[in-house]
C-alpha cells in the first residue's frame, strides 16, 4: 500500500472510536430530549415516530406496551404481532430472565446503553444500539437504533487497516500482530514456529516490460496458491511488492521434526508456484526464492525473527533462486542430510536394497512357532541400516506405502517357501503395518491381492498394528480389520502399554494378541512397576481371550519370570534369536 493511503487509512483507524463516542452522545442527547417530551406533552409518541428509530414502552415486568412502526419495520413484524411477543424472542443473548433484571436495575439506577442483535422475521439478524430509561417506576422507554451500516463501515475500515487491498491478504501490521502472538505462544508451549520469506523471482521484469495490472493479476494468484499450501490458522501476508511472508505455528516441539515439517510446506509452496500462471491472455511462469526462520521457546523478537527469515531469503537467491533455505546453518545441514536419506529411500525402492530379517517367536516351551519380519537396508555406502533409521522418513514421505507393499510381498513369499518344508509348514510370519499403510482406501484390497499372487496362506499371516494407527479413524480400521480377519489374516498389538491403550477400544478391536512392550520385560527384574504391568497385560490378554507375546526377552531370568511365574504364552526376544537372514532363520530348522 502507498505511505500516503496506509497513513490515511492508519487515521481513519484512530478516528472510528471517537466518531462511535460522538455518534452515542447525539443519540443519548436526542432520547433525553424525547424523554422530557415524553413526560411533558401527549406528542411523545409522534415525535419519537419521526426520529426513524424504533421504540418500544415495556411495563417494569418486561412486556410489552407499545411498540412503534418504525421497529416493526426494522424486524418485518406488525404491532400486532409483536406485542404478542415477548422481548427474548427477538433477543440474541439475554434471556426474559435477565431482561427483567436488567429493567429493575434501570429502574433503581437510571438509564443504560448496549448494543445487541434482534432476529428479523426472515431469519436474518439487525445490529441495534439499545438506550433504556425509565419513565416512571412502572414504565419504560426502549429506544433502538439500527447500526448495521457503522458496523459494516467499522468492518471495512479495519479490513483497510489490516489487509492488503491488491490481494485481501493481511498486510504487514497484521502479520507482526501475528508474529508477536506465535512467538508469544511458543515461549509458553514447546512448539515451534516459522517464518517463511517469500520473494518471487525477476518480478520486476515482469512489471517493467508487461505493466502494473499484469503484475497485481500475478501477485493475486501467488496470494491464493499461498494461501493453498498452508493449513488454517497459518498466516500467508502479504509484507509489501512482490514480497509474501508465511507463519507457520504449531510445529513439531523436536527441532528437526519441526524444520522437515516447515521444509515440506516450503516446497510445496515451489511447486505449487512452478505451475504456469494465466495473466490474461498470456502465460507466465515464475519462481521463488524462500528463506526460513525457526523459532521454539528460547524467545526471539519480531524483528529478529524477520530479519534472519530475510537473511536466509537471499542465500536462496545467491544459490540460484527457486530454492529454500534456512536461517540456521545447522539446520540447514540437518535438512540437507535428510533429503538426501530421502532421495536415498526412493533409488533403495527401486532398486531392491532392502532385506528381510525373521526374528524367531517361541512358545513357553522353546518350540519357534513363527517369526516377526523385521526390515533393513542394504546401503551401498552406510551398509546395512536399521529401521529406526528410516522408517519416521519413509512415514513422513508416503514411501512406507510402497516399502510396507515390498515387505508383504516378500513375507508372503518366504511363508510359501516355509508350506514346502514340513518343519517349516506350521510357522506364523509377524509383519509390521504402519498407520500411513492401513489408511490407504485400498489397504484390503492389496493385501487380498499379494496372498492371492504369492500363494500364501492367510491364516499363516498376522501384521501388526501399533496404537497409533487407532488414534485416527478407528471404525475405518475395525472394518478394515474385520474385512481381512474373515480371509483368515490376524491382528496383533504391537508395543502395548505405551500408547493409549484404551479398555474401551480393546475390546472392540478383532484382534487376536498383544505384546508386551521391550521396555517393561527390560524391567521386570529391576522395577515393580513393571512386573504389575506385565502382569496386568497378561491378566487383561486372558480376559479378552487373547494371546500374549512378551517381546525383547534377553536373560533367562526374564524368561523365567514370564512364563513360568505368570504364564505368558509366547515369547521373543535376543535370548530366543535375534533378527536374522532367512537362510540362518531356515538353519534352525536343519
Ligand atoms: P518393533 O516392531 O517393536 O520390533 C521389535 C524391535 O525390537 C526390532 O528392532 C528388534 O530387533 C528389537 N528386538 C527384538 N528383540 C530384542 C531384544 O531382546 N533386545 C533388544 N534390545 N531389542 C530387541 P528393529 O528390527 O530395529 O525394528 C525397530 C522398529 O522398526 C520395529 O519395532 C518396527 O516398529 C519398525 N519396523 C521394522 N520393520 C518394519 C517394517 O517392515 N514395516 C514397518 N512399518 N515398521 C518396521
Ligand atoms: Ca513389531
Ligand atoms: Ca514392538
Amino acid at each position: 500500500m502507498p505511505n500516503g493511503l496506509q497513513s490515511a487509512v492508519t487515521d481513519l483507524a484512530t478516528l472510528l472510536p471517537v466518531l462511535i463516542a460522538l455518534s452515542l452522545f447525539v443519540t443519548v442527547c436526542i432520547v433525553a430530549f424525547l424523554l422530557v417530551r415524553v413526560r411533558q406533552s401527549g406528542y411523545a409518541e409522534k415525535a419519537i415516530e419521526s426520529v426513524g428509530s424504533g421504540y418500544w414502552v415495556l411495563t417494569a415486568n418486561a412486556d410489552f406496551i407499545d411498540v412503534n412502526a418504525a421497529y416493526c419495520r426494522m424486524v418485518g413484524y406488525t404491532r400486532a404481532q409483536i406485542l404478542s411477543m415477548r422481548i427474548a424472542d427477538f433477543e440474541a443473548v439475554a434471556t426474559q430472565d435477565r431482561i427483567r433484571k436488567q429493567i429493575q436495575r434501570i429502574i433503581q439506577k437510571g438509564p443504560e446503553q448496549f448494543e445487541t442483535r434482534h432476529r428479523k422475521s426472515n431469519g436474518e439478524w439487525v445490529e441495534l444500539e439499545v438506550t433504556v430509561t425509565a419513565v416512571r417506576k412502572s414504565q419504560v422507554i426502549v429506544y433502538l437504533r439500527d447500526i448495521s451500516e457503522r458496523k459494516k463501515a467499522a468492518h471495512a475500515i479495519n479490513q483497510l487497516a489490516l489487509y492488503d487491498p491488491l490481494t485481501a491478504l493481511p498486510n504487514r501490521r497484521l502479520l507482526h500482530d501475528r508474529i508477536e502472538q506465535a512467538l508469544l505462544q511458543a515461549s509458553r508451549s514447546e512448539h515451534h514456529g516459522a517464518v517463511l520469506f517469500i520473494d518471487l523471482d525477476h518480478f520486476k521484469k515482469l512489471n517493467d516490460t508487461l505493466g502494473h495490472a499484469t503484475g497485481d493479476n500475478l501477485l493475486r494468484q501467488v496470494g491464493q496458491r499461498l494461501v493453498a499450501c498452508v493449513r488454517e490458522g497459518d498466516t500467508v501476508a502479504r509484507f509489501g511488492g512482490d514480497e509474501f511472508v508465511v507463519l507457520l505455528a504449531r510445529l513439531n516441539s523436536n527441532a528437526t521434526e519441526a524444520a522437515a515439517e516447515v521444509r515440506a510446506v516450503g516446497l510445496k509452496i515451489l511447486a505449487s508456484l512452478a505451475h504456469t500462471f494465466r495473466l490474461d491472455n498470456l502465460e507466465h511462469n515464475t519462481t521463488a526464492s524462500i528463506g526460513v526462520s525457526l523459532f521454539s521457546s528460547h524467545v526471539v523478537s519480531l524483528e529478529d525473527v524477520l530479519k534472519q527469515a530475510d537473511l536466509a531469503m537471499y542465500k536462496s537467491k545467491a544459490a540460484g533462486r527457486n530454492g529454500l533455505h534456512f536461517f540456521d546453518p545447522a539446520m540447514q545441514v540437518a535438512i540437507e542430510a535428510r533429503t538426501s536419506l530421502e532421495a536415498d529411500l526412493r533409488v533403495a525402492l527401486r532398486e531392491q536394497q532392502f532385506v528381510l530379517h525373521y526374528q524367531p517367536q517361541a512358545n513357553a516351551g522353546n518350540t519357534i512357532t513363527g517369526a516377526e519380519a523385521l526390515v533393513r537396508w542394504q546401503h551401498p555406502v552406510y551398509g546395512l541400516v536399521q529401521p529406526n533409521d528410516f522408517i519416521g522418513l519413509a512415514e513422513e514421505s508416503g514411501l512406507i506405502v510402497p516399502l510396507g507393499q515390498w515387505v508383504l510381498e516378500t513375507a508372503c513369499r518366504q511363508l510359501v517357501q516355509w508350506a514346502g518344508r514340513p518343519q517349516t509348514a506350521q510357522l506364523v510370519v509377524a509383519v509390521n503395518v504402519s498407520a500411513k499403510q492401513l489408511q490407504q482406501p485400498d489397504f484390503v484390497e492389496q493385501v487380498l491381492a499379494t496372498l492371492q499372487r504369492t500363494g500364501a496362506d492367510p491364516r499363516k499371516l498376522q501384521l501388526e498394528l501399533t496404537e497409533s494407527v487407532l488414534v485416527s479413524s478407528i471404525e475405518d480400521t475395525i472394518v478394515k480389520m474385520n474385512a481381512l480377519k474373515l480371509r483368515g489374516v490376524s491382528f496383533s498389538l504391537d508395543d502395548f502399554g505405551t500408547g493409549y491403550s484404551s479398555l474401551g477400544y480393546l475390546s472392540r478391536l478383532p484382534i487376536e494378541q498383544l505384546k508386551i512392550d521391550r521396555s517393561f520385560v527390560s524391567q521386570i527384574e529391576l522395577s515393580d512397576n513393571a512386573v504389575s504391568i506385565c502382569v496386568a497385560v497378561i491378566g487383561l490378554a486372558r480376559s479378552l481371550r487373547l494371546a500374549v507375546v512378551a517381546e525383547g526377552v534377553e536373560t533367562a531370568a526374564q524368561l523365567y519370570l514370564l512364563t513360568t511365574v505368570h504364564h505368558c504364552e509366547f515369547v521373543q526376544g535376543y535370548l530366543i534369536g535375534r533378527p536374522m537372514p532367512s537362510l540362518a532363520f531356515d538353519a534352525l530348522f536343519e
